[in-house]
């Protein structure tokens, strides 16, 4: 995932995640562990809902030969989840695309440009 755009500068505030959120959250490309193994890494392949267990989905991580299945709500541990957003500054809304980490630096709330900031 790449973005075109100049990273900009100025000043953003962000909520930061929750240690844990559930399984339907997660992308293709995210990395989490499973609670109960916190140090093993694991990176999302492809993630879909079981066609014939309704609530459940399936997570293929890469380097993995099958698929696992988990609760749609199960919590995972979050450590990696890159997102695009488009912030809008909050005092002369001019836009910019940028892809965030949601883990590493939290979900964009407010963003002043750095001619304003
Ligand atoms: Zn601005």
């Amino acid at each position: 995932m790449s973005t075109n755009s100049p990273a900009p500068r100025g000043f953003i505030v962000t909520d930061p995640i929750a240690p844990a959120i559930p399984a339907a959250v997660f992308q293709e490309g995210d990395a989490f562990a499973l609670p109960e193994a916190p140090d093993n890494h694991l990176i999302t392949q492809s993630i879909k809902p079981c066609p014939d267990l309704p609530g459940r989905l399936a997570i293929h991580p890469v380097g993995r030969t099958a698929p696992f299945t988990i609760r749609a709500d199960e919590l995972l541990l979050p450590l990696r989840m890159l997102r695009p957003f488009d912030l809008t500054c909050h005092r002369c809304s001019r836009t910019v695309h940028r892809v965030i980490d949601l883990v590493l630096h939290g979900t964009p709330q407010l963003w002043i440009c750095g001619q304003c900031s």
